[in-house]
């Protein structure tokens, strides 16, 4: 029988890591000025690569930088390092995605409003490290209800999530947060393309005999990703290249499925399908 070889119907670069690239390319052409970014432009090792050899230079912190142009990645910094990259005099070039900035938003409104903030998802997340620094300082990033326990909840609290957390675990923290709390407004700051990727990943497990999941290693989407698809029992592999597929991967499987993070573009989903159709069954 042939071997059947399926993307899902949503992978790949999202809406705001294609704005993200597209206003760096923008920078890079035509601009004498250095270019920078703070940290990875992107979760995906050999797109950071390409950009380098560019002409964009990713630095680790701010202190490096004394000129040029400074490109804030779509994840976001903290507000204090906004301000010092202005105070600096750099160009700055914001690319954080809008969804985050909504969620950066709200969470300044809610500690302003009196509200404990509660984020849905990792500490040492920058995205949710720029979160953080528009909140109060009774914050509390939380990645699972276990965290919780023992954690003092004001009567007044207000959640938020990091935009790639998998709406299952948002749904279980709000809940148990509700039993706790007096008053609680909840925004699901997670965002549509995470959560349209996490469905048709899910779907597409469910149809196949094993999944590929393509994205950088430090990408946390494409690990959300990963994880829902093995949850429903599929075997799932995460590789960040066509080169990783090993013939034993697909050894015996007829029916092959792809999903991609929102990092991953469209020519690594490409070689991984067409390294996928190679392979002998
Ligand atoms: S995953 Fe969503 S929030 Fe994150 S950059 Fe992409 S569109 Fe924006």
């Amino acid at each position: 029988m042939k071997r059947s070889v399926q993307i899902a119907e949503q992978a790949g670069y999202c809406f705001g890591v294609r704005r993200a690239l597209d206003m760096v390319k923008e920078h890079l052409t035509g601009h004498d000025k250095r270019v920078y970014s703070l940290g990875p432009i992107i979760h995906n090792p050999q797109v950071v690569e390409e950009f380098r050899k560019r002409g964009l230079t990713p630095v680790e912190s701010l202190a490096s930088v004394s000129e040029g142009v400074l490109v804030i990645r779509s994840h976001g910094v903290e507000k204090e390092l906004l301000e010092e990259a202005h105070r600096k005099g750099l160009e700055v070039v914001d690319a954080t995605c809008p969804f985050v900035k909504n969620a950066q938003r709200l969470a300044r409104q809610l500690s302003e409003d009196g509200y404990q903030v509660l984020i849905v998802g990792e500490e040492a997340h920058p995205e949710v490290k720029g979160i953080l620094s528009y909140c109060g300082e009774n914050t509390l990033v939380v990645s699972s209800v276990e965290h919780l326990e023992g954690k003092a909840i004001s009567p007044k609290a207000g959640i938020l999530a990091q935009t790639t957390q998998s709406q299952e675990r948002f749904i279980k923290i709000v809940h148990a947060v509700l039993l706790v709390a007096y008053e609680c407004r909840v925004f699901n700051t997670i965002c549509n393309a995470t959560l349209a990727r996490q469905t048709a990943a899910v779907e597409l497990a469910g149809a196949v005999d094993v999944m590929f999941v393509i994205g950088g290693r430090n990408s946390a989407n494409t690990a959300r990703l990963a994880e829902l698809c093995r949850a429903g029992g599929t075997t799932t592999y995460h590789i960040e290249t066509a080169d990783e597929i090993m013939p034993e991967m697909v050894s015996g499987k007829q029916r092959i499925g792809i999903t991609a993070g929102a990092s991953t573009p469209s020519t690594h989903i490409e070689a991984v399908q067409k390294r996928l159709e190679q392979i002998d069954g």
